[in-house]
């Protein structure tokens, strides 16, 4: 085992990053030790990077690497850990609970009162290795490649936001064209969604989704959304809204158009708090309203994988670049660009591979 790796670190309370030589992670007895094939740079991976109000107020530990999404193989497995093996071809999820909270005793550990995140409360995965407490290491399947296994756990939000409740024969609008209001299309389209509609405001982002399923694109920028959804829908509204991006917009537009007796999740962060027609969006339409944080441990997960791994989900489409970790400031510039022009931004620590 090497002593020392490269890591993309958060060096100073300032917009940007550095890649450094570190230390291998030296892991406690319930951890595994991984070496990471790929790893994929998340929203909140951005938000660190340019350090925001959110991030200046949440992350403690400076130095930290960065990062959460990730697959790669176990390389050394903590005297405690008897379910994982060296070898094993794993993802993280990235919720680290407590295990001792009402929450995680009874069944719902992805909001633990405890919560830890990978790579926002401790060191991260954009690196060579990196330690992941044993009992959030996800075994994966071989017949997933890297590249889709390490966005499993955003897909995995998409997934849990999206089949909370059956989306079979319904309508569904989604608010969002990043990567998981993307996958929120893939994922009902899969699961047999009679009509999906998308707001999104990158037309690159938007053709994306159109491949993966959604059926009638309305750019917010230029379109009435409002009057396009009524008029579809006959004027009664949508079954079911998926809000992946939590604006003020998404929220008033959403309550207006998901129909009486219909269901809103909410998985988009508004940047503050936001004003709300409460009485005529959910009370008199006896609507019903859902908060998606993470995924479920691990019901989500499953799904996820065997949606992958039989090959019914094809998230192909939305992993638009592949880098070397080394080339992470170009990963960081496409996730900022705008307009948008990437999906899920993919980093290999060894290399792209061919
Ligand atoms: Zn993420
Ligand atoms: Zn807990």
């Amino acid at each position: 085992m090497p002593e020392k790796m490269k890591a993309v670190v958060k060096t100073k309370k300032a917009p940007g990053a550095e890649m450094l030589e570190v230390e291998v992670p030296k892991i406690k007895p319930n951890e595994v030790l991984i070496k990471i094939i790929a790893t994929s740079i998340c929203g909140t991976d951005v938000h660190i990077y340019e350090w925001d109000p959110w991030s200046q107020g949440r992350i403690k530990n400076i130095p930290q690497i960065l990062g959460h999404e990730c697959a790669g193989e176990i390389v050394e497995v903590g005297a405690n850990v008897t379910r994982l093996k060296v070898g094993d071809y794993i993802s993280a999820e990235t919720h680290i609970p407590c295990n001792n909270c009402i929450q995680c005793l009874t069944g719902q550990q992805h909001i633990c009162g405890n919560l830890k995140i990978l790579g926002v409360d401790c060191d991260g995965v954009f690196a060579e290795y990196a330690a992941i407490p044993d009992d959030v290491a996800w075994l994966n399947d071989r017949a997933i490649a890297p590249e889709f296994a390490c966005v499993q756990e955003p897909l995995g939000n998409a997934v849990y936001c999206t089949l909370v409740e059956p989306v079979t024969g319904k309508t569904v609008l989604i608010f969002g064209d990043g990567p998981t209001g993307l996958f929120s299309a893939a994922v009902a389209s899969v699961a047999g969604a009679a009509r999906i509609y998308l707001v999104g405001r990158h037309p690159v982002r938007m053709e994306i989704a159109r491949k993966v399923g959604a059926d009638v694109l309305i750019n917010d920028k230029t379109d009435d959304v409002e009057k396009i959804v009524m008029e579809d829908t006959e004027g009664v509204g949508v079954d079911i809204v998926l809000d992946m991006a939590g604006t003020q917009r998404a929220i008033d537009l959403g309550f207006k158009l998901v129909r009486k007796g219909g269901r809103y999740s909410a998985f988009g962060v508004a940047s503050g708090p936001v004003n709300w027609d409460l009485n005529n969006g959910v009370v008199f339409k006896g609507a019903t309203i859902f908060g998606i944080n993470g995924r479920l441990m691990f019901d989500t997960w499953f799904k996820v994988k065997n949606l992958l791994r039989y090959k019914k989900l094809d998230i192909s489409p939305i992993v638009t670049h592949k880098l070397s970790l080394e080339e992470y400031e170009k990963g960081f510039e496409l996730m900022m660009k705008r307009p948008k022009i990437s999906g899920k931004v993919v980093l290999f620590p060894g290399g792209v591979p061919a």
